[in-house]
């Protein structure tokens, strides 16, 4: 491995991707910089701006809790307790550490204690794709948290190898909707709805990974056990193999769509109404999370019970 290209020091990281490498100090702040320029080319959120980061208890998310921490911003965290088993208690354990170490606030909410049920069970009874049932159920959920504290901006930990397999598969699909709302920065679109950024997009798992251990952030490795045989992760592979032969490929591919292509698919506006169960902003005239609820046999109207810590 080659040496750390600013200080010439022991390598902890060589990123064949940008021919370069970095000791630890230096690849922190290297990290620290793609996050800060993602955030301001994109025009994510203002200094004194208060987000709620969307922790998995994963490395991406927890990563990007400790950056957005480090960088001086005021990110609470908000983790939604699956109650899948080991992988949750896990997972939330690992977010209530994370949160008690840093004196930083993390919202909890328990679906098991909100629903009485866990998201295997969901799942069994809504006879629907596990990762749309649970994106659908997670991304109502945290809405209602941004309502009740006051939120403006989420923060998800999705990054680089993500982003670049979201865009292949839209575009093995030609799917124009999805291809026109693939940004790093989705603005308000509704008063009860907050904008969505994701902050890490200049930066690969590798980097998510390194930054974790080398800062000592403990993460569940494991993946969910309900997305089984992900159809992302194929395309992850791919990508990768095209990276391993032609570095820069993913950065080319993801910011020129961004910079040049995306420019060229448009997304026809729907109007939002109100649910007539909920009232909750939707396009529908039910929508998918009462739906869900109410195929599940569980009432979608039930307060959600935010613990705070
Ligand atoms: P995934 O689709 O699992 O890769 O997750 C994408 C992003 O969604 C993560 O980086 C987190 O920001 C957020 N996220 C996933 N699962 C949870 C969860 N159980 N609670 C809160 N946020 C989550
Ligand atoms: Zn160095
Ligand atoms: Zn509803």
């Amino acid at each position: 491995m080659r040496r750390c290209i600013k200080c010439k020091g022991e390598p902890a990281i060589d990123l064949k991707s940008n021919n370069t490498a970095f000791c630890k100090e230096h690849f922190i702040e290297y990290f620290l910089r793609q996050v800060s320029r993602a955030i301001k080319k994109y025009n994510m959120f203002s200094s004194d701006e208060r987000i709620l980061v969307a922790v998995s208890g994963g490395k991406d998310s927890m990563a990007l809790w400790d950056a957005l921490l480090s960088l001086g911003y005021n990110a609470d965290g908000l983790h939604v307790d699956l109650g899948i088993g080991e992988y949750s208690t896990g997972s939330r354990r690992i977010c209530e550490n994370f949160a008690a170490s840093r004196g930083a606030r993390l919202y909890i909410l328990s679906l098991e204690d909100m629903y009485g049920t866990n998201m295997r069970e969901i799942v069994r009874r809504t006879r629907r794709v596990s990762c749309s049932v649970c994106g659908t159920v997670k991304r109502y959920l945290m809405n209602l948290v941004v309502q009740q504290k006051g939120y403006r901006v989420v923060a998800t930990g999705h990054n680089l190898d993500d982003e670049t397999a979201a865009l292949l598969g839209n575009l093995f699909g030609w799917q124009e909707g999805y291809l026109a709302r693939q940004y790093p920065h989705l603005p308000s679109t509704h008063a009860r709805l907050p904008a969505k950024v994701k902050p890490l997009v200049r930066l690969g798992e590798l980097e998510t990974e390194t930054y974790c251990r080398l800062k000592g952030i403990d993460f569940l490795a494991d993946d969910c056990p309900l997305a089984r045989g992900a159809t992302s992760l194929a395309y992850k592979e791919l990508i990768n193999s095209l990276e391993e032969k032609m570095p820069g490929t993913k950065q080319r591919f993801l910011f020129g769509f961004w910079d040049r292509g995306r420019r060229n698919f448009t997304d026809t506006p729907v109007e939002l109404k109100e649910c007539s169960l909920c009232g909750q902003p939707t396009t529908a005239g039910t929508c998918l999370f009462c739906r869900l609820m109410q195929k599940a046999g569980l009432d979608p109207l039930i307060q959600p019970q935010v613990q705070e810590m």
